[in-house]
């Protein structure tokens, strides 16, 4: 009878929260140490100490971490001249030939009026993929999946194609060179996903397919992260896209403001830590988590392909 009241309680009881190994209160700790390092712009201390951070948090993890350094040549306008720079790459081993590619950028515009800290522009991804290496691990079933971290995001003066994505330009060169390109079979971009009102654009230039797995496993989740708005914004993914590689930028591009001004911390003094919340992390990390399976059975299927 004992036996029959336990089964019976057991059966009663409300199911428990589905386990996440992303934890997005680790993601946040992650962040407030490498703000305290200071602006992150490429070639500084700061930038030092945060690729230091990243490699001691991703080797405990189990992973192996390669640094590929580079000159970018900012244009002649500016005259800033040649700039050292570092672009960093993880690697979760997969089971099957193939390489996700799943990127952010580490580095923080330069301000010469103020201290630019870019706790959301940044700093948020910056903290949330080391966490996305402790949660995948060393090993996975599917693809090889990269953890990057690109420098050089930011442009220095006016935004154009020769003042920006320095990192992302050298990573797809770089592939190039060495022959890897071909094993590159998408690439997902992540920036700013770390305010707390949580609101990811739907990439409308991205194929449907790769958007469609990640906006599919947040509807299951039923993750709050994507916003109903529909628009490309120049990013990281960009020149993965050029080359041809299937990719997907997933950007909150409204941090701060309402629907006619609107983001309005962006690239300001207010881009602090108080305006993220590792809830907005966790949201992220859970949905991305649950994406990769189903990016890797429709690579499977062969739906998608290089354009
Ligand atoms: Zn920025």
């Amino acid at each position: 009878m004992a036996a029959l009241l336990l089964i019976l309680l057991a059966s009663c009881a409300p199911a428990a929260p589905p386990a996440t190994p992303f934890r997005g209160e680790r993601a946040y700790a992650d962040l407030r140490r490498i703000l305290a390092f200071g602006p992150r712009e490429p070639g500084s201390p700061a930038s030092a100490s945060a690729r230091a951070y990243i490699r001691r948090e991703v080797e405990a993890a189990g992973l192996t971490l390669q640094e590929l350094p580079f000159v970018a040549q900012t244009p002649p306008e500016l005259q800033r001249g040649p700039v050292s720079m570092i672009n960093l790459v993880a690697e979760v081993k997969g089971t099957q030939p193939g390489i996700i590619l799943l990127s952010n950028h580490y580095d923080t515009k330069y301000f010469p009026d103020f201290k630019f800290l870019g706790a959301n522009d940044g700093g948020s991804t910056t903290a949330w993929m080391i966490e996305m290496a402790r949660a995948l691990g060393p090993t996975r079933e599917g693809r090889t999946v990269w953890l990057c971290w690109f420098d050089g995001e930011e442009a220095y003066g006016e935004w154009s194609e020769f003042d920006s994505l320095y990192g992302s330009r050298q990573m797809v060169a770089w592939l190039k060179e060495t022959g890897k390109f071909t094993e590159i079979h998408t690439a997902i971009n992540v920036d700013m996903i770390g305010d707390c009102k949580l609101d990811v654009i739907k990439d409308s230039e991205a194929p449907a397919w790769l958007l469609g797995a990640v906006t599919g496993a947040a509807t299951d989740l039923r993750s709050k992260m994507f916003s109903p708005l529909e628009q490309t914004i120049e990013d990281d993914h960009l020149p993965f896209r050029r080359a041809g590689i299937p990719a997907l930028n997933l950007i909150d591009f409204r941090y701060g403001g309402g629907q006619i001004e609107h983001n309005t911390n962006w690239h300001t003094s207010r881009d602090t830590i108080d305006l993220v919340c590792a809830e907005s992390l966790q949201a992220v990390g859970e949905v991305l988590l649950k994406a990769l399976p189903r990016i890797d059975a429709a690579l499977d299927r062969g739906d998608p392909g290089r354009e």
